[in-house]
């Protein structure tokens, strides 16, 4: 069979979360549900209106650039690109072309073209019968565009970035980047070629609304295009831009792709240039940073030596990473190892179940962690204990000497238990003599039922060896 090169680029849009919009002093509140209620004449663009560019939205995106290792732009503007439609009241959308604010960096390894800011438009409810409803809340918030480069060679890639990204969003606090609630759009870019170096002819997907269809609608168009190259029909593939239909999981054609030159870009007169550098203090920006997801992941792998699918529990949580730093400060790696299991399997797990369970309070599950983490309480024990504290501020030392759960490590308050077990069970007794190793584990089990599970197993067993 013939080898395909498939090119994935992504264009991906977010939604920066600062109190206004981007050009008016307009609430910027994507739960308002109330439609036309954050509107006023500068965004609903009446004329003699003059807009003033949003200082905050400006910093999100010089930070996200930051943190990808981006070169923040010095000279920068906006522009005007020119189209019709009824949710955009101006008749064009203020953006940037030749001057994007951020340009280069990478992400997952992948190189980053540009990012620039914009305003969103309004939202249309083409649901409402034979009309369509108009709500303007959303135009003129502040929006990012990241570009890829065409540089991405699988759908699993694509989903990765755009993931990533949500996470860098969000570490970096400039935007919720929810994708089922349209605050990050990610569009895909993909075609596929029959000569390495060689692109074919591209189309964007749009309306994908969770990570699973961004990466189901890649693989859809790939097989769908790789199947009309074998069918000697490339020729058909056309460059436009597609839907994805989320109930048949397919794509379908929506519109022919217009090209930059039909919107007739051209540098708004009604907004300053700007000089980034000497508005902003960039290098202290830089400084401010927060921990960024890739350093977070290290440090936990090289203080803590947690499993991997926890550390990405720590990195996508921050309340959960703030709780478990603050359990195992001062603590070592074999304690942080034992609380972030019993933090990430029993805890989470009993959250999950019941949705008033809760992190239990910091001081008791220390308790509970150096209780196990000595042999005082069996694991079945802790996780009996965490039941609780979850729940109410108990102390689980109290909770275990209550319930009868501390592990009897005592030599000698075992040895007369241990006796009767050998005194009661001689035919076992017998086999293991003759060699029956296995028979060693019924008999512990015999010594756990005796003392109701709180015989230390590895004490118990080593006693039966020295009393037989
Ligand atoms: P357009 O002007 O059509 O929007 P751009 O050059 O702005 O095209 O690129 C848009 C996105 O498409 C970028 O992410 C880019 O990496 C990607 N891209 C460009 N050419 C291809 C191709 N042949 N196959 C897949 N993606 C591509
Ligand atoms: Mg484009
Ligand atoms: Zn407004």
């Amino acid at each position: 069979m013939k080898t395909y090169y498939p090119i994935i680029g992504l264009e991906i849009h977010a939604e920066l979360n600062t109190k206004s919009k981007m050009f008016c002093a307009c609430k910027n509140d994507p739960d308002e549900t109330t439609p036309n209620v954050n509107i006023c004449p500068i965004c609903m663009a009446h004329p003699g209106t003059l807009p003033v560019a949003n200082k905050q939205a400006i910093e999100s995106v010089i930070k996200v650039g930051l943190a990808l290792g981006s070169t923040i732009a010095d000279f920068t503007e906006f522009d005007r690109k020119n189209y019709f439609y009824p949710d955009i009241p101006k008749g064009y959308q203020i953006s940037q072309y030749k001057y994007p604010i951020v340009s280069g960096g990478t992400l997952n390894g992948f190189g980053i073209t540009r990012i620039h800011l914009e305003e969103d438009t309004g939202l249309s409810k083409h649901d409402r019968g034979n009309f369509t409803l108009v709500d303007y809340n959303r135009a003129g918030v502040p929006l990012m565009e990241l570009v890829t480069e065409p540089v991405i060679h699988s759908a699993k890639d694509a989903a990765d970035f755009a993931k990533e990204l949500q996470l860098l969003l969000r570490t970096l606090g400039v935007s919720e980047a929810n994708l089922e609630k349209g605050e990050m759009r990610v569009e895909p870019n993909i075609s596929i070629s029959d000569k390495e170096g060689v692109f074919g002819t591209k189309v964007e997907v749009k309306n994908l609304n969770s990570f699973k269809s961004v990466e189901k609608a890649i693989e859809y168009e790939l097989s769908r295009m790789q199947a009309l190259y074998e069918a000697g029909r490339q020729d058909e593939i056309v460059q436009e831009t597609r839907g994805w239909d989320e109930a048949k999981q397919t794509t379908f054609s929506q519109r022919s792709k217009e090209n930059a030159h039909d919107y007739r870009y051209f540098p708004d007169p009604d907004l300053p240039k700007m000089q980034l550098h000497s508005a902003f203090d960039i290098d202290a920006m830089k400084n401010a940073l927060p921990e960024l997801p890739n350093a977070k992941r290290s440090r936990y792998a090289n203080d803590f030596g947690i499993k991997a699918n926890d550390i990405e529990l720590y990195v996508t949580d921050p309340t959960l990473s703030a709780y478990f730093e603050s359990v195992v400060e001062g603590k070592d790696a074999t304690f942080a190892q034992l609380a972030s299991n019993y933090l990430s399997s029993d805890v989470l797990g009993l959250m999950k179940k019941d949705t008033e369970a809760q992190l239990p309070k910091k001081e008791l599950f220390i308790e509970l962690i150096s209780m196990a983490a000595n042999g005082e309480i069996t694991s079945r024990g802790a996780k009996d204990i965490l039941a609780v504290i979850v729940k109410e501020n108990q102390s689980p030392k109290a909770i275990a000497e209550k319930e009868g759960l501390l592990q009897q490590n005592n030599e000698d308050d075992l040895k007369p238990i241990i006796q009767q077990v050998i005194t009661d069970n001689a035919a076992m007794v017998t086999q293991y003599k003759e060699g029956k190793e296995v028979v060693l584990q019924a008999l512990v089990g015999m010594v756990m039922k005796a003392t109701k599970g709180s015989a230390n197993p590895v004490i118990a067993a080593k006693l039966l060896k020295e009393l037989m």
